[in-house]
């Protein structure tokens, strides 16, 4: 028996792709002038890998990680207002669970792209450090589907990033 062919039976599609696309409609709207480019939306697991564009400064949210978060910085910078550290283009960021931090990106930077591996979820919390609204891999495939059908790619075009 060829073991290529045995272990291949059982794997998922693999996928090769332009990560910042051509087709500006891959770019899901997250907030005013922030999106996500989704990549691999796990479904499974309970994780998913996008890249974040933002084209604004100033407090993007405050949120916290109940599990690990890898980062690496395409363009642009950020940082966390807990931290001295900014992450700046082509560094690697990873952020342990269990802390909440307040993303920003300052006035200089005209646009900001991270590549982001996030396990779980993100939970944002208010000015009071009160738990106010999440994202999981869940809610992030429905903002795909329903982008993806308002600009006419339909919602099953999410479909392709999901393993
Ligand atoms: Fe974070």
């Amino acid at each position: 028996m060829d073991q290529s062919k045995l272990i291949a039976s059982e794997a998922v599609a693999d996928m090769v792709t332009q990560a910042i696309p051509d087709d500006e409609r891959l770019w899901v709207p997250q907030a005013e002038n922030v999106w996500f480019r989704p990549l691999l939306l796990n479904s499974t697991e309970g994780q998913w890998v996008n890249l974040l564009r933002v084209r604004r400064s100033g407090v993007l949210s405050r949120h916290r990680h109940p599990a690990p978060v890898h980062g690496y910085v395409i363009k642009g910078s950020w940082r966390y207002l807990e931290h001295d550290w900014i992450a700046r283009q082509g560094m690697y960021v990873f952020e342990p669970p269990g802390e909440v931090h307040t993303l920003v990106v300052d006035e200089d930077v005209e646009e900001m792209i991270t590549f982001f591996h996030v396990f779980g979820a993100l939970i944002y919390f208010d000015q009071d450090d009160r738990p106010v609204a999440h994202d999981d891999v869940h809610t992030k495939i429905e903002m795909c589907k329903r982008h993806f059908e308002a600009v006419g790619l339909g919602a099953d075009f999410v479909k392709q990033f999901v393993r």
